[in-house]
C-alpha cells in the first residue's frame, strides 16, 4: 500500500526511538505485568517487508534504521535492535515479487536474490539470526536470542507456473507462498485485480485445475499456503481441498475496513474449521475504514501538490518534511490509535474463536502504523492493550506466536503423512 499521501503521513509519525515506553496516561502496574509476559513469549510476526531494501538499498539489520527512511520517503520499521525489542524471534522475510514481474519476466530470478539477500545476512550475523525452516528452528533461535529468519514468497507467480520451481523453493526454506499478490495470475485469483473495463479481474472463479495442483503439492511438501491477497473465492477453494492449516500472513478482519484484503466473517468461520490462524495487519487502512476512506479522498485531492513537494525536495529531506508537514497541519485525516489492532483481534476471537488469531505486522511493507507505533519495538502494545481488555496471559501468548506454531507444527506433520507419497499427476504437467 503506496500512495503519495501515504509517504508524507508516513514522515510526521516517524520519530527517533527504538525503545519500548509506555503508554501516555497508561498503567505502570499493568505496563510492568505486559513487560514481563511479552518478555517471557515465543513471537513470531507473519510479515515483514525489510528484505526488498535490503536486497534494493543494501540496508543492513544490524545499522540503526530509527529515524531512517526507504527510498521511496517512508520510514523503516525494523532492524536488528527494534525486533530484540520488541522481543521478535519469528521474523518471516517477504520474498515479495510485484506483479510487474509476472509481465515482464524475471520473477523467480528476483525471489532467489531476495532468497540471497536473507541468507547472506545470516551468514554475516550468526550471532543475531539463524535461518529457520521448521517451528524446532524457531524454538532453538528463541532460545538462543536470535531472530529466526523464516521466508514467505509473496506473489505466487515467481514459481512461473511450475511445480519444479514450487520444490526447490521449498528446498531452499520457504515456507509460506501468498498464492497471489494484488494481481491475478495464471491459476488463482486475487483480491485486487482489475480488467480494463475497471471490473474484477477473477477469471479462475478463484482457483484453477493447476491451482488446486499447487495447492496439494504445498500440503504434501509442509509448505503453508497463505490466502493474504488473494479474492474470496481462492480462499473458499482452499479450505475445501487443503489437508492442512493455512494461514493469512498479513491480513485484517473486514468488518471494520471493506476492502478486499481483509476476511469477511463467514471465512473466518472457515478457518477456525481449519485450524489455521490470520495474522493481524497492522497497517491503518486495512485496520480502520475512515482511514481508508479520507487516505482516498486525500490522495486524489493533493497529488499535484504532493508530487510537487516530494520533486522539488528529493535531495533535502528536511525541507521536504517541513513542506509536508505544513501541507498535512492545513489538512488532516483521521488514523486510528495502536488499540485498534486488538479491537481486530476481539472480533475474530467472537467470529472465529482465539485459537486462529495472530500477528503479521507488514513492517516495512506499509508506509505508516497506528498512530503509537512506530516500529518493530512497539509489539508490546498489543500485549499491553490484550492484557488491559482482561485477556488472559495464556491468550496472549497464543495470539503473540502460539497459535501460528501450532499451525505449521500441524502443517509440518500433515506433511510427514503425505510425502510418503509421491506428488500427484499435477506434477508431470506444465502450463506454458
Ligand atoms: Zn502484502
Amino acid at each position: 500500500m503506496k500512495s503519495l499521501f501515504a509517504v508524507f503521513l508516513s514522515l510526521l509519525f516517524s520519530v527517533a526511538a527504538s525503545a519500548q515506553t509506555m503508554p501516555a496516561g497508561g498503567d505502570p502496574a499493568l505496563w510492568q505485568k505486559a513487560l514481563k509476559l511479552h518478555g517471557s513469549a515465543l513471537i513470531v510476526d507473519g510479515h515483514n517487508d525489510v528484505t526488498t531494501p535490503m536486497y534494493d538499498e543494501g540496508f543492513d539489520l544490524n545499522s540503526d534504521s530509527a529515524g531512517r527512511y526507504h527510498i521511496e520517503g517512508t520510514p523503516f520499521h525494523t532492524d536488528f535492535k527494534r525486533l530484540k525489542a520488541g522481543n521478535i524471534t519469528g521474523n518471516f522475510f517477504s520474498i515479495y515479487v510485484s506483479a510487474e514481474y509476472a509481465q515482464t519476466g524475471g520473477a523467480m530470478a528476483r525471489a532467489m536474490n531476495l532468497i540471497d539477500t536473507v541468507y547472506r545476512e545470516a551468514e554475516k550475523y550468526p550471532d543475531k539470526m539463524m535461518m529457520a525452516v521448521s517451528t524446532a528452528d524457531i524454538r532453538k533461535a528463541r532460545k538462543e536470542g536470535k531472530v529466526a529468519a523464516l521466508m514467505g514468497i509473496e506473489g505466487g507467480h515467481a514459481i512461473e507456473d511450475s511445480l519444479y520451481a514450487l520444490r526447490n523453493f521449498y528446498r531452499l526454506g520457504v515456507r509460506y507462498i501468498t498464492l497471489t499478490h494484488n494481481n491475478t495470475n495464471n491459476w488463482a485469483d486475487a483480491c485486487c485485480d482489475r480488467n480494463e473495463d475497471g471490473s474484477p479481474k477473477r477469471p479462475h472463479g478463484g482457483l484453477s485445475d493447476f491451482g488446486k495442483d499447487v495447492v496439494r503439492e504445498m500440503n504434501r511438501l509442509g509448505m503453508l499456503v497463505d490466502l493474504s491477497h488473494v479474492s474470496d473465492d481462492t480462499m473458499r477453494d482452499v479450505f475445501e481441498i487443503s489437508t492442512a492449516p493455512v494461514i493469512y500472513s498479513h491480513s485484517s478482519a473486514r468488518k471494520f475496513s471493506d476492502h478486499p484484503r481483509n476476511v469477511p466473517d463467514d471465512i473466518l468461520r472457515l478457518l477456525a474449521k481449519n485450524g489455521g490462524v490470520i495474522m493481524i495487519n497492522f497497517y491503518p487502512g486495512f485496520l480502520d475504514q475512515r482511514n481508508l476512506d479520507e487516505d482516498s479522498e486525500l490522495d486524489a485531492e493533493f497529488r499535484k501538490e504532493l508530487g510537487e513537494i516530494l520533486e522539488k525536495f528529493k535531495n533535502d529531506a528536511d525541507s521536504r518534511n517541513k513542506a509536508l508537514r505544513e501541507l498535512y497541519s492545513r489538512n488532516p485525516i483521521y488514523f486510528p490509535p495502536y488499540s485498534r489492532i486488538v479491537d481486530h483481534i476481539d472480533h475474530v476471537r467472537d467470529i472465529a474463536g482465539i485459537d486462529v488469531v495472530g500477528l503479521g505486522s507488514d513492517y516495512d511493507g506499509v508506509p505508516w502504523l497506528p498512530e503509537g507505533m512506530n516500529g518493530a519495538e512497539d509489539h508490546i502494545l498489543v500485549t499491553y492493550e490484550m492484557l488491559r481488555r482482561g485477556y488472559s496471559e495464556e491468550d496472549v501468548l497464543k495470539v503473540l506466536g502460539g497459535n501460528f506454531m501450532r499451525a505449521f507444527e500441524k502443517a509440518e506433520e500433515a506433511a510427514k503423512i503425505g510425502s510418503r507419497e509421491i506428488s500427484g499427476e499435477g506434477i508431470q504437467r506444465k502450463i506454458q
